[in-house]
């Protein structure tokens, strides 16, 4: 199997959040009752109960207009993921390089604390299933055993948030295709948005999810880790 990369393309995102529904599909969790707080991102937060979450960023453009810069959150891929520091045995890298919770490798160690184990605060604690929880990349459809109703274009794997976002904002694919994809959509970028730039966001290196951003991290409250 292939060294698999995701592009998540910002600038396409129009926030009208199938992929956090579709993600909720996939791996069976519910609903979450939320209160409305002055922002449209809702749910509030990453939680037990949503692995991928719209960040809803407002700005002031040049012209003093009022801006939404959205970012599509969601667990890094990272090469060296400081989670399974903390979890050696109960997070394992796939061959296409996700990174995955195993609990049933480690079941008395799924309350590790491993939100502080995460320097970007992803995995959540599921009440329900007494264990954290994160997005897993959909490994699962990546399987030889895949049915194709979860593919697209007639039979390339894909996520459950790749198949359901309408407007191509999420790209899987080998990580030189994606690079690819990420560089061309760039550059056409560049054109509207003079700072748009790659966001490889993934601790120790270039994880697995990258991100292709209108305006510099700042405005999207990105570190620099
Ligand atoms: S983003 Fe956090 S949870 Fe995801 S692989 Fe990296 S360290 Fe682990
Ligand atoms: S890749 Fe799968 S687990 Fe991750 S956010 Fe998308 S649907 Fe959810
Ligand atoms: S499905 Fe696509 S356009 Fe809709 S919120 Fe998700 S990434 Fe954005």
């Amino acid at each position: 199997m292939a060294n698999i990369m995701m592009l998540l393309d910002t600038s396409r995102c129009i926030a009208c959040r199938a992929c956090q529904v579709a993600c909720k599909q996939w791996h069976s969790l519910p609903a979450e009752q939320t209160n409305f707080t002055g922002t449209y991102q809702n749910p509030p937060d990453l939680s037990g109960k949503n692995l991928t979450l719209i960040r809803f960023n407002e700005f002031l453009d040049k012209k003093g207009m009022p801006r939404w810069l959205f970012f599509i959150d969601r667990c890094r891929h990272c090469v060296t993921p400081r989670c399974k520091d903390a979890c050696p045995d109960g997070v394992e890298i796939t061959e296409e390089g996700f990174v995955v919770f195993n609990h049933e490798a480690n079941p008395e160690n799924c309350r590790i604390p491993m939100e502080s184990a995460c320097p970007y605060n992803i995995p959540r604690f599921n009440e329900d299933l007494d264990q954290y929880v994160k997005c897993d990349f959909c490994f699962d459809r990546f399987k030889p055993s895949a049915k194709p109703i979860t593919m697209k274009n007639g039979g390339k794997p894909t996520t459950a948030c790749e198949l359901a976002c309408p407007v191509g904002a999420i790209f899987t694919g080998d990580y030189r295709t994606v690079l690819g994809e990420a560089v061309n959509r760039l550059n056409e970028l560049r054109s509207t948005y003079p700072n748009a730039n790659i966001y490889f966001g993934g601790y120790g290196g270039i994880g697995h999810v990258i991100w292709l951003l209108a305006e510099e991290p700042t405005k999207y409250n990105l570190g620099t880790i």
